[in-house]
C-alpha cells in the first residue's frame, strides 16, 4: 500500500482528533483545559511510539521471526515488512546452507584432494582427501599458513617460485603426491592433489618388464648370432659339430618362443578388455591330461600321482589347464630324479582345492613372497637349464585373480614344497 496512505494519513487523522477535542475542552472549560488535554495526548502519542521503538530494538538484538512485536497504526506496516524480510532472509541463509552441505558432500566423492587458500595462503578449507594427502586436519589446521602445515622443501620452493601453470609431484607420508595450485577470484587459491603411487608403481613395473623382456630375448639371439656368425665365417666345419651347432640354435629359438607366448598370455591375462569366457571344467579330465603333461615332461624320472575327490567347477578350460600346468611342471623341473609329486583335487567345504606337493629342492622362506612377480626366479641357472621363462607363476596368480582363487606357497629348503589353489564355494558348477 502507498506509504502516504499508511503513514501520514492516520497521523493527520490523529493530530485533527486531538486538537479538535482539546478545541471543545478549551471552548468549554477554558485554555488551560484545552491546551492540557492536548499536552496530555501527545505525551500519550510520543510514549507510546517510544514504547514501539523500545521493542523494535529489543527484538533486534535477537531478531527470532516468530516473537515479532505487535503493532498500532503504521508500526503494524512496519513490524510486517519487518516479518517478511527476516522470513525471506532465512529462507536464503536455509538455501545458502543447504548448497553449502550438497557441494561439500559432491567435494567429499572426489577422487582428488581441493583445499581453498586465501591470498596469503592461509588454510581456507579441504575435503578430507586433501586432509588425507597432506596429512591436515581441518579442524586444528583452519586459519594457518600452508607452508607451516606442508614443510616440504620442494613444495615451499613451488610456492616461493609460484609457477603454478606446472604441477609439482612430491613424496608425502610415502605417498607420491601431485600438487597444483589454481589462482582464482581475488587472488584466492585452490591446491588440488592427486595421489600417483599407483600410477606411477605400475609404470616402473612396465618399464622393469619391458626391461628384463629385452634382457631375457637378448641372450637366446646373442647365442644365435654367434652361431651363424661361425657358420659364415667358418663354411668347413664338420658335420658333427654343425648338427651340434644347429641344436643348439633350435634350442635357443625355441626359449626365445616360449618367452614370447608367456609375455603374450601375460599380456592378454591382464588386460581389463578380455573377459572370462567360463564354462563347466571336468576336472578329472583336466587333471588327467595335466599329470601326462608332466608325466611327459619327467621322461619318467619321478612318481606323479592324482588323485579327485572333489566336484567340477566352473571356469576357462584354457587358463586353468594353464596354471594348474604351470604348478605342476614346476614340480617337475625342481625336484629331483626319483622324486614324489602328489596332485590332490578335493573339497574343503569352504571351496575346493588343488594342491601339487614335490619333494624336490624346496624354497627359502625369503623367496616365498616374491615368486610370482615377473621373472623372479630363485635360481636362475637352473630355472634356464630346464627351460623356465620366469613368468610361469605370474600367469597363475593372474588367472587365480580372474577366478577368484588364491595361491598358498608352503616349503621346506631341501625337504620340497606344496603349492594350493584355492577356490571360493561359489566356482563349483551347478
Ligand atoms: P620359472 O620359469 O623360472 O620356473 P616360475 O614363475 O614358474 O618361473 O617360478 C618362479 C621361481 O619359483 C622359479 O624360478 C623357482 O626358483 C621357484 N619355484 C617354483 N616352483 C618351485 C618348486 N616346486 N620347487 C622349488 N622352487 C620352485
Amino acid at each position: 500500500m502507498n506509504p502516504y496512505v499508511i503513514f501520514w494519513i492516520p497521523a493527520a487523522l490523529r493530530l485533527a482528533l486531538i486538537w479538535i477535542g482539546a478545541g471543545v475542552l478549551w471552548f468549554y472549560y477554558g485554555p488551560m483545559v484545552g491546551l492540557l488535554a492536548a499536552l496530555i495526548a501527545m505525551t500519550a502519542i510520543a510514549t507510546m511510539q517510544l514504547h514501539y521503538l523500545y521493542r523494535l530494538n529489543i527484538w533486534l538484538d535477537v531478531p527470532d521471526s516468530e516473537k515479532l512485536p505487535d503493532g498500532w497504526g503504521a508500526w503494524n506496516a512496519v513490524f510486517a515488512r519487518l516479518y517478511k524480510l527476516h522470513r525471506e532472509e532465512e529462507k536464503s541463509r536455509a538455501e545458502l546452507n543447504e548448497w553449502l552441505a550438497r557441494f561439500k558432500q559432491a567435494m567429499n566423492f572426489l577422487p582428488d584432494g581441493v583445499a581453498i587458500l586465501d591470498n596469503v595462503l592461509f588454510l581456507e578449507w579441504c575435503n578430507p582427501i586433501a586432509e588425507r594427502h597432506l596429512g591436515l586436519t581441518l579442524e586444528r589446521d583452519k586459519g594457518m599458513r600452508v607452508t607451516n602445515l606442508i614443510r616440504h622443501p620442494d613444495f615451499i620452493n613451488y610456492i616461493i617460485l609460484g609457477r603454478y601453470d606446472q604441477p609439482l609431484t612430491v613424496t608425502l607420508r610415502d605417498r607420491r603426491i601431485i600438487v597444483q595450485i589454481i589462482p582464482f577470484e581475488n587472488r584466492r587459491q585452490i591446491l588440488v592433489t592427486h595421489d600417483a603411487t599407483d600410477a606411477e608403481r605400475i609404470d616402473t613395473m612396465r618399464r622393469d618388464f619391458i626391461a628384463n623382456a629385452s634382457h631375457e630375448l637378448r641372450t637366446p639371439l646373442t647365442v644365435i648370432n654367434g652361431f651363424l656368425e661361425i657358420e659364415m665365417t667358418q663354411p668347413d666345419l664338420d658335420p658333427a659339430t654343425r648338427k651340434d651347432h644347429m641344436r643348439m640354435m633350435r634350442e635357443q629359438g625355441e626359449r626365445m618362443q616360449m618367452l614370447v607366448e608367456d609375455m603374450l598370455s601375460l599380456t592378454k591375462l591382464e588386460s581389463t578388455d578380455f573377459s572370462l569366457r567360463a564354462e563347466r571344467v571336468n576336472i578329472a579330465a583336466l587333471l588327467e591330461q595335466v599329470q601326462q603333461e608332466a608325466l611327459a615332461l619327467s621322461g619318467g624320472k619321478h612318481n606323479i600321482t592324482l588323485s579327485v575327490d572333489g566336484p567340477d567347477i566352473t571356469g576357462s578350460i584354457e587358463e586353468l589347464h594353464a596354471a594348474f600346468g604351470n604348478i605342476v611342471s614346476n614340480a617337475v623341473r625342481y625336484t629331483p630324479e626319483n622324486g614324489e609329486i602328489t596332485l590332490r583335487w578335493k573339497d574343503t567345504g569352504s571351496g575346493p582345492r588343488f594342491s601339487v606337493q614335490d619333494t624336490g629342492i624346496g624354497i627359502a622362506p625369503e623367496h616365498i613372497s616374491r615368486l610370482t612377480e615377473r621373472f623372479y626366479r630363485v635360481d636362475k641357472g637352473r630355472s634356464r637349464e630346464t627351460r623356465g621363462t620366469g613368468l610361469g607363476l605370474s600367469i597363475v596368480r593372474h588367472v587365480l585373480l580372474r577366478h577368484k582363487g588364491s595361491l598358498e606357497i608352503e616349503s621346506q629348503l631341501g625337504k620340497g614344497s606344496m603349492f594350493t589353489v584355492i577356490f571360493p564355494s561359489t566356482i563349483i558348477a551347478e
